[in-house]
C-alpha cells in the first residue's frame, strides 16, 4: 500500500502551473499579478492644487496684498490659460495649476473674494502643489509580479487607465461523478437509487479552496459513457484538472478504473481510512494536451476526506495560499484506530478554560455518514501505527474552518 505522503506527492506533481488571463482589475481581486506592469501615465497626470483657494505668484502675494481674480479653475477644466503677472485665479482641489503660478493660497487664508482677493498670509512657493508624477512617474512599476490584487490595487490600476490586468488565473477543475445508482435532485428515487451528492460537494470544496470548478453531468457505470463525457468537455483545452468520484475500488463495474487505467491513470491503495482506493495521472483526448486526473472513491466521506488530504494542499500550494491549519487537541474520550492505516476521523473541537482544545469524535467511521461530516469542524489525523488512544491524549487535528 502507498502511504498518504507518497500519494499526496503524486497528486501535487500533477497540479499544473496557472494560466495567465487578462481581467478587468475589479474582476481580479485576490489573484496575483502575472508580471510587472509599468505605469502608462504619471499620477497625478498634471500638477494640480491640493486645496480650494487661489493660485498666485508668491512674489505678488505678500500678506495684505489685494490681487485681481483673472479667472476660475474648477476641477475638470481642460483649457486653463497662463496666470497673468500680478493676478490670482480661483482654483479648486484637483484642478490644474495654471502656468505662471508657483503657490496656492488656501481660501481660509484670504477674504474669499470673487473679483478681487485679499491675501491674509503669504504663501510658501510650491506648497499645496500636487506635482505631476509625485505619486508615480510614467514607466515606473505600478503593479508588481506576484502581488495580489486588492481594492487599492484596483484603484491604482483604474487611476492609470488600465482596463485589464494580467493575473494568474485560478486553476479550473471539472468534477465528474460516476455511478448507475445516481439520479438528480427533483427526480423521485426508485429503490436502489440515490441522489448525486459528490460533485456539488467537491465543486464547493474546490471553490472554497480558491479554484474555479464546473460540474459535468454524471455518468452511469459504462466506460464508453465516461470517456464520451470527458472527450466532449476536454477538447477545448481550458480544464486544468479533472476530479472524478466513484468507480475506483475493487468491485465489478469500476468504471473509472476500467476506462482510465490503460490511458495513463495509476490506481493505488493508500494506507488510510476513509479513502483507500485512489488514482491519479494524466489522460490525453484526441491528440490534445494531456489533462491531469485525480480519482476519488465514491463514498461521500471518502471523497471529501480525499480532497482535504490530497488535493487541497496541492491546490493551495500551487496558488501560493496557506493550507488548513493544524493543531494539537486533547481527546475527550478513547479512540480505537485500524493499525496500518492513517485514520481521519470526524471531530468537534471545544475550547477549554486553559486555552487548549479538546476534541470529540462524532459519528462512526462509516464512509457514508454525511451528516456527521457536515457537523464536523475538524478531522482527527491518527497516525498509521496507532491502535488505541486514551481520553486526554493529544491528537493532531486539521481545522475545517469555512
Ligand atoms: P463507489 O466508489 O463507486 O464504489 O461508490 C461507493 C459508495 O459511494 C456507494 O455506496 C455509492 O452509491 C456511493 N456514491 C458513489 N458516488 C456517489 C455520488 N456521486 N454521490 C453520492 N454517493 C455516491
Ligand atoms: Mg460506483
Amino acid at each position: 500500500m502507498r502511504s498518504v505522503g507518497d500519494h499526496r506527492a503524486a497528486v501535487a506533481a500533477l497540479v499544473p502551473r496557472r494560466r495567465t488571463v487578462d481581467l478587468p482589475p475589479e474582476a481580479a481581486v485576490g489573484l496575483p499579478v502575472a508580471r510587472d506592469v509599468a505605469a502608462p501615465i504619471s499620477l497625478p497626470p498634471f500638477t494640480n492644487s491640493a486645496m480650494d483657494g487661489y493660485a498666485v505668484r508668491a512674489a505678488d502675494a505678500a500678506a495684505g496684498a489685494v490681487l485681481p481674480v483673472a479667472f476660475d479653475v474648477p476641477a475638470g477644466r481642460t483649457d486653463v490659460p497662463a496666470l497673468p503677472p500680478g493676478a490670482a485665479c480661483r482654483i479648486m482641489t484637483g484642478a490644474p495649476v495654471p502656468d505662471g503660478a508657483d503657490a496656492i493660497v488656501p481660501v481660509e487664508r484670504t477674504d474669499g473674494g470673487v473679483e478681487r482677493v485679499r491675501i491674509d498670509e503669504a504663501p510658501e512657493p510650491g506648497r499645496f502643489f500636487r506635482a505631476s508624477g509625485s505619486d508615480i512617474e510614467a514607466g515606473e512599476v505600478a503593479l508588481h509580479e506576484g502581488e495580489r490584487i486588492g481594492p487599492a490595487t484596483v484603484g491604482l490600476a483604474a487611476a492609470l487607465g488600465l482596463r485589464t490586468v494580467r493575473v494568474l488565473a485560478p486553476l479550473h477543475v471539472a468534477v465528474l461523478s460516476t455511478g448507475s445508482e445516481l439520479v438528480e435532485p427533483g427526480t423521485p428515487l426508485l429503490p436502489g437509487q440515490i441522489y448525486e451528492s459528490n460533485a456539488p460537494m467537491l465543486a464547493s470544496a474546490l471553490r472554497e479552496a480558491g479554484a474555479t470548478a464546473e460540474v459535468l453531468r454524471f455518468v452511469a457505470d459504462h466506460p464508453d459513457e465516461l470517456l464520451g463525457r470527458l472527450a466532449e468537455r476536454l477538447g477545448a483545452g481550458d480544464v486544468d484538472l479533472v476530479v472524478t468520484s466513484g468507480g475506483v475500488s475493487a468491485g465489478a463495474f469500476e468504471v473509472v478504473k476500467e476506462a482510465l487505467a490503460s490511458r495513463g491513470v495509476e490506481f493505488a491503495k493508500v494506507a488510510m481510512q476513509p479513502g483507500m482506493p485512489q488514482g491519479c495521472g494524466t489522460v490525453g483526448f484526441d491528440g490534445g494536451a494531456r489533462v491531469p486526473f485525480v480519482t476519488f472513491p465514491g463514498n461521500p466521506v471518502s471523497a471529501l476526506v480525499s480532497f482535504e488530504v490530497f488535493l487541497r494542499p496541492a491546490l493551495r500550494a500551487a496558488m501560493g495560499l496557506p493550507d488548513r491549519s493544524r493543531r494539537s487537541a486533547r481527546l475527550a474520550g478513547p479512540v480505537d484506530s485500524i493499525p496500518g492505516k492513517r485514520q481521519y476521523l470526524r471531530g468537534r473541537l471545544t475550547p477549554e478554560d486553559d486555552g487548549t482544545d479538546s476534541v470529540s469524535v462524532i459519528g462512526g467511521p462509516g464512509s457514508h455518514y454525511l451528516r456527521w461530516l457536515a457537523q464536523a469542524d475538524c478531522l482527527l489525523d491518527i497516525p498509521a501505527d496507532v491502535k488505541h488512544l486514551a481520553g486526554g491524549e493529544a491528537v493532531d487535528v486539521i481545522v475545517l474552518d469555512h
